[in-house]
Formats: C-alpha cells, structure tokens, sequence
C-alpha cells in the first residue's frame, strides 16, 4: 500500500489538474463545466472506498456519509469544501512542481521566466525547511485554495473507511460550487446536508480555526446630475461625476482598507461608473461589530446630504444591501462547535488558535443560515496567485484533525 501522505499528495495533484476556474460571467451553475467534471471524479472516488450516499447533484454539489460506527448517538458534522477557483489567475494547465524536503532556498518558476518564490518574503515559507512544498509553475495558480481543502476532506474519509472497527461519529461530506464568485451557498440545501454544524477546509497554514469574519453590506451609491450640452451649460448642467468625486473625496481615508487592520472596519469604494446624468458608486461597508455597518450607512448618508445641499438640482441615492454576518454570531449559540475543533486540532499534536478573517466565508452565510460553520486550516498559502503554494505536510495534518474529530464525536 502506497503511504498515506503519498496518496494525499497524488489526490491533491489529481485534483489540481482538472480546471475548476469560476466564471463570472457564465449565466450557468456551476459557473464552469470542469467543476462538474471534477465532482464526478471524485464521487466515483468515494464510492469506490465505500462512501455512503455519494451523490452528485444538477448543481453540482456532492455529498457522501460516513456513517457511524459504535457511537453514542450525538451530532452529524459536515466537512465542507469548494471545487472551483480564483478567476484573478488561470487554473488552465495547471502544472504542479513538488519540492521534497525543501531546503530553504529561493524556488525558480520556469513557466514564468523571472517569477521567484523567495522565502526571504514568505517567512511562512521559510519556517518549512525539510517539508514537502508544492508550487506552480508560474503560469496558472496552483488551485490548493480549495483543492487542498477538497483532497484533506477525501483523503481523511478514505482514512477513516479504511478502518472500519474504529469508532467514530457520522459524518457528512459536502463539496460545493462558484465560491469564488460568491455563489458557494446558492444552491447548497441545508435540509439535505443535513448536519448540525460544519466546519470548511479552506484556511491558510495550520492550526488556524477562523471563528469570526467580518460583517458586510455593499453600498450603491447613485449620483443623479442634469446633463445639457455643455455650450449652453451655465446655470444649467449639474455634473454627477462632480459630485461623486466630492463624495469620495469626502469619505474618511482613516476608514479605508488601506489604512486599517484588525478588528477595524472600513468603506471600501471599488467601483465607479458613469457620466455627467448619472454616477453609480459601489461601496463595501464592513466592520466585525454588525451594528457599526449602520453607522457606517449613516455617515455616508450624512456626506451625501451635505453635497446634495451645494448642487441642489442634483441627489444623491443610497441603496443598503446586506451581504453576510460576522460568523461569530452565530457561534455563541452553538458552544460545542469551536471545542470540538480545538480538541481535535490539540489531539493532532497541534496548538490550535482562534483568528479573525477580515472578509466573509461560505462559513459565514452557512453560520447566518442556521448551520454554525467555522473554517480550518488546510494548508494554503498565496491565495489566487500564481505564487501560491502548498505544503504536504500541513495537509496530512489537517487530515489527522479531521480524523481525530471523527473519533472523539463518537465518545458523545
Ligand atoms: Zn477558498
């Protein structure tokens, strides 16, 4: 039999070479027929090692159980993870290069003549000497943001079937479509998946358990102008991209992304289209407390009155639209979910810690619908580039804890 870590890192390179790219602008789901392709694949996978109810759906979505097997009676657990990945760089051809027990020095990518991986600016690199990395070669991204996740989560069923006499709690298998584009939890039927809570494998490094993200709103911000050629424009034209450019002038740069880290929100404008009749602004507005989102909506507000008030045939409309909750919400009603995660991690030999991540996961919407769902450490580094990378190591680690959380649900 080949070594376990063998064959995680076999599934991993698998995984990573069929392209899952989320397309925007697809009118389909999933967004890109390889998603569908690959969840077949890995499907037929768990049947072959005995998973039960393997079932891939129209949507793309596929679920399998791990039954129970001498457990007291307690909690179904679902692991859950994305099959697609970043449209911010290709995942065509991906071609994974494995570095066995790396010795610190700066990684040449060949497909990119000049692209270097150099540990000098990834200290989270550098502390991996003697490990097994893998990186791209420079021309696509690597795809470990969630194939990592998607290969941890198969090859700790397949570790768990393998042994049949060990007790354990059931668990539920669930991999989903176009997160990346933010439809991870569209098509996703609680009802069906059927858990109490969950946990996705779609975190960076090890031993990270992220329990609270932020919460959002987007901002649309439409500046209403009177156009009028400009020949016989005095007194008459008011100009929308003049009083957008005073409204974004005005918002406070000490409320920026840019100028913000850790438990601070911000008003992110990122978008702007328009001419002299009408400006359409979009605004991301997110802070970890949720009711600081509308006192972030008030002070916008507040700017807009003050500028419509200096063009008064122009106006200024905000339209709030809610995104996701701060997951940590969510988490105080559910006390057993975070403990069985450090328990698990601690089991693995780990010294499991509790961050923030300053944007949303597919946790977070799962959280706010009900199904309190933190996300773990798989191994990821780099996300979206074509600098990311993985090291295998991390991965059968994140393996173990999903191994050793299997085992101790079956204690009750
Ligand atoms: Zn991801």
């Amino acid at each position: 039999m080949r070594h376990p870590a063998q064959r995680l890192l076999d599934r991993f390179v698998r995984y990573v070479k069929v392209d899952t790219t989320a397309n925007d602008s697809s009118p389909t789901y999933p967004s890109s027929p390889g998603q569908l392709i690959l969840g077949k694949l890995i499907a037929d996978e768990l049947r072959a090692m005995g998973a039960k109810e393997v079932e891939q759906t129209d949507k793309g979505i596929v679920f399998a159980t791990l039954p129970a097997v001498q457990a007291k009676p307690g909690p179904v657990v679902a692991w859950i993870a994305h099959l697609d990945t970043s449209p911010e760089t290709t995942g065509k051809d991906v071609q994974p290069m494995v570095h066995s027990n790396y010795q610190g020095q700066a990684i040449p990518l060949h497909g990119k003549p000049g692209l270097v991986l150099d540990p000098g600016h990834h200290p989270d690199l550098a502390a991996l000497v003697g490990k097994t990395i893998v990186t791209t070669d420079g021309s696509t991204l690597l795809g470990a943001d969630d194939k990592a996740g998607v290969a941890v989560i198969i090859e700790a069923a397949h570790r768990l079937l393998e042994k049949p006499n060990q007790p354990r709690g059931t668990i539920r298998l669930c991999l989903t479509c176009d997160e990346e584009i933010g439809k991870g939890t569209d098509h996703l039927d609680l009802k069906k998946l059927g858990a109490d809570w969950a946990y996705t494998l779609d975190g960076g490094g090890t031993s990270e358990i992220d329990h609270a993200t932020f919460s959002a709103d987007l901002a649309e911000v439409i500046v209403h102008g009177v156009n009028i050629h400009p020949a016989i424009a005095k007194d008459r034209m008011t100009n929308a991209l003049r009083m957008a450019g005073i409204l974004l002038e005005r918002l406070p740069r000490t409320m920026a992304p840019e100028t913000t880290e850790g438990e601070k929100g911000f008003l992110h404008p990122y978008k702007i289209e328009g001419g002299v009749d009408r400006v359409r602004i979009a605004i991301l507005l997110r802070d970890f407390q949720t009711a600081k989102l509308a006192e972030q909506a008030d002070l916008l507000r507040s700017i807009a009155r003050s500028i419509e008030a200096d063009f008064p045939a122009g106006r200024i409309e905000i339209n709030i639209k809610p995104q996701y909750r701060n997951m940590a919400d969510g988490m105080e009603k559910a006390p057993h979910v975070l403990p069985l995660a450090q328990q698990a991690m601690e089991a693995a030999g780990l010294a499991p810690r509790l961050t923030s991540v300053r944007g949303g996961t597919d946790g977070s919407r799962l959280t706010e619908k009900g199904l309190p769902c933190p996300n773990l450490s798989c191994g990821e580094h780099n996300l979206h580039s074509p600098l990311e990378w993985t090291c295998l190591e991390e991965m059968d680690t994140a393996c173990s804890v999903l191994e050793k959380m299997a085992v101790i649900l079956a204690q009750g």
